[in-house]
């Protein structure tokens, strides 16, 4: 679509109220706009706002076929309270069903290339379907939730798929802290992910992802350490699947 430009960027990031920023993204993309969401605090606020905003957001979630019983419980229940459908987006099985047959169910224990392997048709490919289908994507992506997530703009133009077709991505949330998220849940009744709640001596998810990768973080632990806690003492990882990584937009697809 015409119109995915710097100008537009410019445009959404003056508009400082994320509840008008999402109404005003929906109104005007209708399905060409979707809420990107694991069932974290940011995705379901995110569709909270929408909601209030007046508008049914599409919203879609990436399904490795990995997830926590618990997301997909979570995915029931905002289906349920809000009256839409999360799209579940999967990997490819002739894909999946080839890379276990070579390299075995659990290749991500066996390094960084592996894991990022899986994490690639597991996770970037779906995403990269998805994105197919939008021009405007909105993230949950957070400024505190990692170092390598700092410099996250709150609307960036990406360039998607071979034709590097420019697509929006938009970050509404990206200022909140986890305690405003948490506030906002409970003033407002947004359902919660069970093991967002979970905490055991002080051990929590900050996190949720895939099972066996995903893990709880200890109370001084750094907020992703819960992720393929095997590689936590490899320089220089920044913990990322590829689906945020701009690089991978840009350069890889
Ligand atoms: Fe595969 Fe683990 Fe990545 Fe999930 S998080 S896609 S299981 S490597």
């Amino acid at each position: 679509m015409a119109g995915i430009d710097e100008n537009l960027a410019a445009e959404f990031e003056k508009i400082a109220d994320p509840k008008e920023l999402i109404g005003t993204i929906v109104r005007r993309f209708g399905d060409r706009a979707a809420i990107g969401t694991s069932g974290q605090l940011t995705g379901t606020v995110m569709i909270d706002l929408a909601v209030k905003a007046g508008v049914k957001p599409r919203v879609f979630t990436i399904d490795t076929l990995r997830l926590f019983p618990e997301t997909y419980e979570l995915f029931d229940e905002i289906e349920k309270k809000y009256g839409i459908k999360v799209e579940r987006i999967q990997p490819d099985p002739a894909k999946i069903q080839k890379m276990v047959a070579d390299n075995g169910e659990y290749l991500f224990f066996d390094s960084k290339e592996k894991q990022a392997f899986c994490c690639h048709l597991r996770k970037v490919e779906p995403n990269e379907k998805a994105l197919d289908t939008v021009d405007v994507w909105m993230t949950g992506l957070r400024v505190d939730q990692s170092n390598s997530r700092a410099g996250t703009k709150k609307c960036e133009i990406i360039l998607h798929g071979p034709a590097k077709r420019p697509v929006l991505k938009v970050a509404p949330l990206l200022d909140w802290s986890e305690k405003q998220l948490r506030e906002y849940m409970a003033a407002n009744g947004v359902p919660m992910h069970k093991l967002l709640n979970w905490n055991q001596d002080g051990w929590y998810y900050e996190s949720l992802g895939c099972v066996i990768c995903t893990t709880p973080i200890g109370p001084n632990e750094p907020r992703r350490a819960g992720r393929w806690r095997w590689f936590n003492s490899l320089e220089g990882d920044d913990k990322e699947c590829g689906i945020h990584n701009n690089k991978t937009h840009k350069d890889e697809v």
